[in-house]
This record gives C-alpha cells, structure tokens and sequence, in this order.
C-alpha cells in the first residue's frame, strides 16, 4: 500500500486529491494545524479515512515529525496561503505561508525521507503580466501581486532541491481551477453562489470588480489527476496544466445567470472594493506538454463546470446535501 502525506488536504485540491489517492488503494494523511474554529466541510465524507497529523507549516520541527509519522512515497504540498487578493493586506504572512513554507516541507522530506516523492503547488499566476501568449513551461514569469511573488520563490526552490540534492521533485503550474468546493471569496464560487441566491429570493445584487480580465478555468477534480501523474512518472519535471480556453469574468457571468434563467445586467453592481491593485489580465495556458507526457486529459469543459458548480450552490442553499 502507497502512503501519502497532503498539506491543505480540507481545501478543495487537497479533498479532491484525497478521494483520488484513497480510491488508488493509497493510505493518506492528512497534515492539519490547529485552530479553535476547524472547516472539514470538503473532507467531511473522507474525514475517517484519512489519518491526521497536527503540524503547521512555519515550525520546521513539526513538518520533520509529520514526515517521520506517515513515511511517504509521495508528499504534495497544497498548503498555502491562496487567494491573490489577501496578498496584498498580508503580503509577509503569504511570504511565510506561500513561499518559504515551501523550503520547510522540502527540509523536512530532504531530512526525513529524501527518498519520497514531492509535488509543489505551483500557479499560472507566476506568469502574472504574461510575456507571451499562450503561456508554457519557459514562458518568462512576470508575478503581479505578493502571492505571485511567493508562489514563485516555491517553484524555484522545488526546482533547485531537484537539482541540488538530486530529489524526486515536480512543480505542477496549474491555472485556475475551480469546483464546487472552491471557496466562497473566488471569482467563480463568488458568482456561482451570488446567482443562486438571487434565484432563490437570499439575495438582491452581486458585487464584483473587473470584468474585464480572462482565465484559463478548469475542474478541481480533473486537476487533481495530473498533480498524481507527475509523481508516476520516471523523472521529476514541471508541468503546465490548463485548459487552453479562456473566457473574461464577464462572460463566467453571463453563464452562470443564463443558467437559471436571469439576465446577469439585472442584478450584477460594480464595486471599486474588489478592483486589485495590480491585475493579471489574462491567462492562457498550453498543456501540450503534459497531454504527450503524463497522457493528462481534462473531462469538464467550461460551461459545464460552471453548471454543475451553480446547481451545486443551489442545492446547499436549499438545505439539500451536495457531493
Ligand atoms: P486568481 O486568478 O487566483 O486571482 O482568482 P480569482 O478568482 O480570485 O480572480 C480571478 C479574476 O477575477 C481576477 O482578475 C479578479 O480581479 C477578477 N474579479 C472580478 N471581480 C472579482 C471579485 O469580486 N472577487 C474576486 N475574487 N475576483 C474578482
């Protein structure tokens, strides 16, 4: 039986992951940091399968002995700070969280278990103000806002602990993806959860800042699979993973309202609140590279994915269970 140890396993990769790795036969644990209000929302139909150890990314010590507890093959840190946004009002706490984490989850396999397997959670938001069009593995990085920045420093550190001590390590540049379990503060989980409120009478308007601006949407679920196939394969190497189609908020927008029916003019109010400092205008990912090697290919397209999610919030809004 493989053994697997997940940083972030209660966000939405790291539950996605977990079902996947527990369906392969995998013994899975699951690193969580204390806290008084804990969420296993995402994790709540796994949450006995999966074995807990109590750690928390910026004690160096506590990664060693978690590490030490689950003796992994393979280690995939999702743990970070994750929303663009907050980066800007905690730009050192993301530096912690999101960047030099990164080295302590590196230390504590190269010490432990320099043997295990290591997938960093790396983002398409590196490519940030993007110098070519689509963006792939040697596309210059040009980061746009502290979490940019960080997620940049974990790139290049897993990079440079494959190269320095020889270690089983991949960087997976993943662009957004999105899912039922995203949470509430993205765009797309933002507007999924707003249309459904409208349609069930909860709420009147939604709020957002740029419409302008275009990503590369996937499924979470399908996400998962090419960060396991990058630990299958021979050699450690970086991946983009995308969808190669992009769409501007305004037109997640318009899919999510046509959905139920409303016309999103209706109810849709800009708000200065949510405009950022400094934007990514587009992403644009091409996965070729990972199609040929990692034989990766995505299940949910765009709209779908779309549906399912406003379906989902629907559902939980009316107090039915949601998978
Ligand atoms: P990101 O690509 O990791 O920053 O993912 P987000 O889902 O947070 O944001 C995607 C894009 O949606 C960015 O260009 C945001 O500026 C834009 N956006 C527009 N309005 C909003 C909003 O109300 N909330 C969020 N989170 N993003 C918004």
């Amino acid at each position: 039986m493989k053994r697997a140890l997940i940083t972030g396993v209660t966000g939405q990769d790291g539950s996605y992951l977990a079902e996947l790795l527990l369906e392969k036969g995998y013994q899975v644990f699951g690193l969580r940091r204390r806290t008084s209000t804990p969420n296993y929302e995402n994790v709540a139909h796994i949450q006995d399968k999966i074995e807990w150890i109590s750690g928390d990314l910026t004690d160096l010590a506590s990664l060693i002995e978690a590490v030490r507890i689950s003796n992994p093959d393979e280690v995939y840190n999702l743990a970070a700070q994750s929303f663009v946004a907050a980066s800007w009002p905690q730009p050192i706490a993301t530096g912690q969280l999101t960047a030099l984490a990164v080295t302590n989850m590196l230390e504590a396999v190269r010490i432990a278990k320099p043997d295990a397997r290591f997938y960093q959670a790396s983002s398409s938001e590196m490519f940030g103000k993007v110098q070519a069009i689509p963006q792939v593995e040697t596309t210059p990085f040009y980061p746009r806002s502290p979490y940019g920045v960080a997620k940049l420093y974990g790139h290049w550190i897993t990079v440079n602990y494959r190269e320095s001590f020889n270690m089983f390590a991949c960087s997976g540049i993943l662009f957004n993806h999105e899912s039922p379990r995203r949470g509430l503060e993205f765009v797309t989980r933002k507007v999924t959860d707003g249309v459904a409120q409208i349609k069930l009478g909860l709420a009147t308007e939604l709020r957002l800042g740029n419409l302008d601006s275009q990503r590369d949407w996937g499924f979470a679920g399908d996400y998962v699979k090419a960060m396991w196939l990058m630990l299958q394969q021979d050699t450690p190497d970086d991946f983009v993973i995308s969808t190669g189609e992009m769409h501007t908020v305004e037109e997640l927008v318009q899919v999510a309202f046509d959905h139920v029916g409303l016309n999103w003019r209706d109810y849709v109010v800009i708000d200065e609140k949510f405009v950022r400092p400094a934007e990514v205008d587009l992403l644009l990912g091409d996965c070729t590279k990972a199609k040929k090697e990692l034989g990766w290919e995505l299940e949910v397209g765009f709209k779908q994915l779309v549906a399912n999610m406003v379906d989902a919030d629907l559902k939980r809004h009316a107090g039915r269970p949601v998978e």
